[in-house]
């Protein structure tokens, strides 16, 4: 064992090197590939509430200009660190080039744990480092934009926007600076889901196919199958909601004071409200407690979402894991050991960076929103209407027959900015899905779903720098 510490990067770009050798790409433009293009360090005071002065410590990294903007969320976090931050950035690069989202990769973090400050101070600190990046030229709708991640919210997305839009007065495409804000503030409807639900198509068209279910001992489909999720946040709750409604089993739920288990099934939003109220998702009426949360990573099931944050399933415990099928929900939840021993145990893991793809998109759809400045269904939802109301009637005539009340309002329903959001979202999880597993298929010595899919960022991306050129 080396005494060097886990390195997120390099565990990125061990992924990325094993990928590349299924590539031609020549190496000067696979290190072009690899390499963080910017790294942005920066130190702000901020005052808190009872008159202290403290500094924070925060980053902003461009991982690739292949494409602009570069986009990835900001994360607060206690853990924030360089590595961290150049890593999740990396990962934004082959997450839009997998899913054909044409942006660079990025992300940001801010190094505070957000439960120790008061909403004015975060405010603040948020406010201050918009104000960072705007110096520096590191946030704009054509240059950089991010996103909410672990920490951050559809709030402090708005604070972001105030800030940009304060400092450039008349800037027509202002909101575009960053996604996933409130609705009332040029957010777009279903970005809040959108990451849950990607998690959901991407892993539901992955059981839909019926040789790697058979390899796995399972039937196709998700009704019945058993499903623990670990993280009850924005990616998890959501994820765990579409896993239930579509009629898979959650046979556990983790969050970081502890776990419930019950093999007949949780109710997600109960669990949810029953946090809400006392602070705790133990002691849920029925099921079992864990005091360790970890512990539920362990039990048996056919679907284990990891939606928490990065490494959590590490060559110590993925000998212990017991899922058939792991959907990475969260950044990088399993190091490369894990990859390993999972691999040889036949495991089927579903890479973050395609997984959790679904926020990334929908941020798109959201910047398309803002520099389209019109609603997604404004101009055509009556128009449809109109027309599947002129050929139901013509078909009633035709046949002498009436539809049913529901039949008809299905049929006649012109799509809202929701609908088509959803779709948009389904049709990408979809065909990258396909994309991934024929590249794995057209190639048997790829040994996982996971370098498949660096495969094909890889080839995207290299095809777009070497049709660029490298500037001189
Ligand atoms: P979030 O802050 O909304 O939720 C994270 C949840 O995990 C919290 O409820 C937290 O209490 C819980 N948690 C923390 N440590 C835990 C532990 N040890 N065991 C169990 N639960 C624990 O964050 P999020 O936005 O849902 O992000 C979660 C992960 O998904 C991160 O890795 C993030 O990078 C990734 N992700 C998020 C998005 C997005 O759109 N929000 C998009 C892509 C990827």
């Amino acid at each position: 064992m080396s005494n060097k510490p886990y390195s997120f990067f390099g565990a990125v770009e061990r992924s990325f090197d094993k990928a590349a050798a299924f590539t031609t790409w020549d190496k000067g433009i696979l290190n072009q590939i690899k390499e963080c293009n910017a790294v942005y360090q920066m130190r702000f005071p901020v005052k808190r509430d009872d008159g202290s002065i403290e500094v924070i410590e925060a980053y902003r990294v461009q991982h690739s200009h292949h494409k602009t903007p570069c986009k990835g969320g900001i994360r607060f976090a206690a853990e924030v660190n360089q590595d961290e931050v150049m890593a999740l950035a990396a990962l934004m690069t082959y997450k839009c080039a997998i899913v054909n989202v044409p942006f660079g990769g990025g992300k940001g973090g801010i190094k505070i744990n957000p439960k120790k400050y008061s909403t004015y101070e975060l405010e603040k600190i948020t406010r201050r480092y918009t104000a960072e990046l705007i110096k520096k030229n590191f946030i704009g709708p054509g240059t950089d934009v991010p996103a909410p991640d672990y920490g951050t919210g559809e709030r402090e997305m708005a604070w972001i926007l105030d800030t940009y839009a304060a400092m450039h007065p008349g800037e027509i495409d202002a909101a575009g600076c960053v996604t996933g804000k409130p609705i009332t503030q040029g957010g777009v409807r279903g970005r809040r889901e959108a990451t849950g639900l990607g998690v959901f198509y991407g892993v539901r068209e992955v059981c839909n196919m019926a040789d790697i279910m058979q390899k796995l001992g399972l039937t196709t489909g998700l009704e019945g199958k058993r499903v623990i999720v670990q993280g009850l946040g924005n990616v998890g709750y959501h994820s765990a909601k579409f896993f239930q409604q579509a009629g898979a089993k959650i046979v556990a739920l983790a969050e970081y004071e502890g776990a419930i288990q019950s093999d007949a099934g949780l109710d997600v939003d109960a669990v949810f409200q029953h946090r809400k109220s006392t602070g705790s998702i133990l002691n849920f009426p029925g099921p079992k407690n864990f005091e360790k949360s970890s512990d539920a990573l362990e039990k048996e099931c056919d679907i284990l979402i990891p939606a928490a944050l990065e490494n959590v399933i590490d060559g110590e415990n993925a000998p212990r894991i017991n899922a058939k099928l792991i959907g990475e929900a969260a950044n990088g939840p399993l190091t490369p050991e894990a990859d390993e021993i999972l691999a040889k145990k036949g495991t089927i893991v579903i890479p973050d960076m395609y997984l959790n793809a679904g926020g990334v998109t929908v941020s798109y759809f959201e910047w398309l929103k803002n520099l389209s400045h019109v609603r997604y269904g404004r101009l055509e939802k009556r128009f449809t209407e109109n027309q599947n109301a002129h050929i139901l009637g013509q078909m009633e005539a035709l046949s002498g027959k009436k539809v049913g009340q529901t039949e008809r309002e299905s049929i006649l329903h012109g799509p809202d900015e929701v609908d088509l959001v959803y779709s948009g979202l389904e049709e990408t999880m979809i065909t990258a899905t396909h994309e991934i597993m024929n590249t794995w298929k057209a190639n048997p010595s790829i040994p996982d779903m996971r370098t498949a899919a660096y495969v094909v960022a890889i080839n995207k991306v290299g095809t777009s720098y070497a049709e660029l050129g490298i500037f001189p």
